[in-house]
């Protein structure tokens, strides 16, 4: 049963007004938020400020626990060790063993949950999936759990394409996130589809030049309206990742005027839109949650309140209550000790002890 779903495939509504933050305001944002003072601050209290509500924490049982609520709920996850660039070898046998943890856990307790990756986050190069990501994505295989590959910055496009068909052509359980703002994707979907990786599409999060990629939200939204529309009337499996209203609303058209229903499976960011992927989840579709997790949660927070001006009034307000919470006060001094203090201001009974 699935309620509300529209009856016939609808076309792509009317755009609302702009809700996300233009390309130079999220630069902007971005460059304040991480320029050292705000980023000191709020990695001292940031997971207490409002980062919670994108980050399930800085631990995977923080991660395990936000997936045990979502499976409770009726939907799937996908855990997100945070933390990207060149970590070294050290760094990345370490993400691989955090990685691989998860994995055992997740088929211990029978959550459906896989993993998503950066392959940045490993030191993965030129299409070659290294020492560390092979052995994540070997584990996977043996958990019987799946991995996307995220998409980064279009430097790493190439790549992150060719590790996905390499890994697929050896057997390994791994899909790839496509990028509907980049001018080449049609080109990569050929590839991927005709390798049999299973593609999770998404407008796309990184600031490119127009050389390489849509710049305005229009054409954005066209070209990943379009792409979708053809992969699920095609019939090949989409994992449609978006938060926007008018591109669901498209989506469950098509799947309801006949695109087949195991044809795609609809994915979110933890945090984003919770109440409406409950709903969805509710109405019966396949609903899987992005939960990112770890002490480097700060660069991914960023992005998040970026993208949308109303997290900034959010972020302030916690700020506010932060700032005007009620304080334990400290305890009263007792006489004796207050009439020595003065009389020996240095005097700590308690140092005098250890
Ligand atoms: C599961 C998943 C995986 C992803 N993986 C990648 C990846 O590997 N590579 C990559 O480049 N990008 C990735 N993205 C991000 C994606 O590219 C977009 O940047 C992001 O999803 C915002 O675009 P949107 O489609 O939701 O539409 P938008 O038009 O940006 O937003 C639509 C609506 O979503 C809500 N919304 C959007 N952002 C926020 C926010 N921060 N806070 C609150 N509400 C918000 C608002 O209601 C907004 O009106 C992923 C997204 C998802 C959901």
């Amino acid at each position: 049963m699935h309620g509300t779903r529209p009856t016939k495939a609808e076309a792509l509504p009317a755009a609302p007004a702009r809700p996300t933050a233009p390309l130079w305001l999220r630069r902007a944002l971005v460059a304040t938020l991480t320029s050292p003072a705000p980023a000191w601050a709020a990695r001292r209290w940031g997971l207490g400020l409002g980062a919670r509500r994108y980050v399930a924490g800085p631990a995977l049982e923080d991660a395990m626990g936000v997936v045990r609520r979502l499976g409770a709920t009726g939907m799937g996850a996908s855990l997100n060790l945070l933390g990207e660039g060149s970590p070294g070898a050290a760094g990345a046998r370490s993400a691989a063993q955090t990685y691989r943890e998860a994995l055992e856990r997740l088929r211990g307790e029978g959550l459906d949950a896989g993993l998503s990756v950066k392959p940045s986050q490993f030191g993965a190069r030129g299409g070659e999936a290294g020492p560390a990501l092979r052995a994540v994505l070997e584990a996977a295989a043996a958990a019987g759990r799946f991995v996307w590959l995220d998409m980064e910055g279009s430097a790493h496009t190439s790549a992150t394409v060719d590790l996905a068909i390499a890994a697929r052509a050896a057997g390994l359980p791994a899909g790839v996130c496509l990028q509907a703002y980049l001018r080449r994707t049609p080109d990569d979907l050929r590839r991927v589809d005709a390798a049999g990786v299973p593609v999770r599409l998404v407008k796309g999060a990184y600031a490119e030049t127009p050389a390489v990629a849509y710049a305005k939200r229009t054409e954005i939204d066209r070209a990943f309206a379009g792409l979708v529309e053809e992969r699920l009337r095609a019939g090949r499996f989409t994992a449609v990742a978006t938060h926007d209203e008018r591109m669901l609303r498209h989506v469950l058209g098509l799947a309801s005027s006949g695109a087949r229903r195991d044809a795609f499976e609809l994915q979110f960011l933890y945090g984003i839109r919770p109440q409406r992927q409950r709903e969805l989840a509710a109405e019966g579709w396949p609903v899987r949650v992005y939960v990112p997790f770890g002490p480097d949660w700060y660069p991914y927070f960023v992005r998040r309140i970026a993208e949308r001006p109303a997290n900034l009034l959010l972020l302030v307000g916690d700020l506010a209550a932060w700032a005007v919470r009620p304080r334990r006060r400290a305890a009263p001094v007792p006489a004796d000790l207050a009439r020595e203090r003065r009389r020996r201001p240095w005097y700590r009974p308690s140092a005098t002890k250890r």
